[in-house]
């Protein structure tokens, strides 16, 4: 089994209550292939400039993620993005965007990316998620993220997009922003009715919703006392999920999905820990397996006692 991503790669200059970084490596596709990279052999789509270096390309590497599909676009500059946060860590501020080599991407897949069992469409411009997933005909589960600056500017694009995938994983305020919905289970049952069967609404520091046609399942956020910086956070939650997924054979039944949301939650619970990917770095499979186990026997309500 394999996953294939394709996402922003970018550099971040990152600002919260407890630090800063100017530049240091981020993007929705790179967040997303480390934690998946703990689960399974995943792929990374998309391009970078001449300022994605050695060190970027070593960070990948070590997790295991195979970067083959990376276009170095020569001449070219890495996205971009500066965000900032308040106390209030669910909601970035979004301060600059840079698509750069974004600009003028026209994705082509090698034959083992296009072959891949699992597909994660992470946060970057629909028109490319789309040219991405009509490349990969053969996968068994495609799913979708997207956020605020793509429903703005491109949101008939995005809808289109949507109506692709089986499963779709949001920000629960940008849920309701694409539907115009503000009920939340009015405006997951919307995008069902686009077509994915699945959707998993993201609530930060509250934890993730999930709906489907058989039932609906709330997990809350792994309880952490230090949080550092939440860039990454949902991309590690989906990495962790659809790695988690893809290690069960593509299964994807409410109980294997509700599993596959811990594990989202125990690695964006590492990620937030320290700044960008910092945390990640040092991460083993050893001590998420530890977390996830805790955070089990923390949720398991089966096991409260009856009064
Ligand atoms: P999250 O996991 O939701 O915190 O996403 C964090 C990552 O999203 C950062 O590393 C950014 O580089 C990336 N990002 C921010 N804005 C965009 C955008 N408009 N398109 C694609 N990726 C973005």
């Amino acid at each position: 089994m394999s996953v294939t991503v394709v996402g922003s790669i970018a550099f971040d200059a990152v600002k919260t209550p407890f630090g800063e970084r100017e530049r240091m490596l981020g993007g929705s596709a790179v967040h997303f292939s480390l934690a998946a990279g703990f689960f399974g052999d995943v792929r990374v789509v998309g391009p970078v400039g001449d300022d994605f270096g050695d060190a970027e390309y070593a960070v990948l590497h070590e997790h295991g993620v195979n970067t083959d599909d990376i276009e170095r676009v020569p001449g070219g500059r890495t996205f971009f993005w500066a965000g900032e946060y308040e106390y209030d860590l669910n909601t970035a501020r979004t301060l600059d965007t840079q698509l750069n080599v974004f600009g003028d991407f026209a994705p082509k897949l090698s034959d083992a990316s296009r072959a891949a069992d699992t597909l994660f469409l992470a946060n970057i411009q629909p028109d490319l998620q789309r040219e991405v997933r009509e490349q990969c005909g053969g996968v068994q589960i495609a799913a979708l993220d997207s956020m605020n600056f793509w429903i703005e500017s491109t949101r008939d694009s995005l809808l289109k997009t949507i109506a692709g995938v089986d499963m779709v994983l949001m920000n629960d305020a940008e849920l309701r922003m694409l539907t115009e919905e503000p009920n939340l289970v009015k405006a997951a049952a919307a995008v069902r009715a686009i077509g994915p069967r699945v959707v998993i609404a993201k609530q930060g520091e509250y934890g993730a919703a999930l709906f489907t046609e058989d039932g609906f399942f709330a997990l809350p956020a792994y309880p952490l006392e230090t949080v550092r910086d939440p860039t990454g956070a949902g991309d590690s939650f989906a990495g962790g999920l659809m790695g988690y997924l893809d290690s069960q054979g593509g299964n994807a039944d409410d109980a294997t999905l509700r599993r596959a949301m811990a594990y989202g939650s125990t690695l964006a619970s590492f990620w937030v820990e320290e700044f960008g990917c910092e945390r990640a770095e040092r991460l083993t499979r050893d001590e998420i397996d530890e977390r996830y186990e805790q955070f089990k026997r923390m949720t398991a309500i089966e096991s409260v006692p009856a009064t």
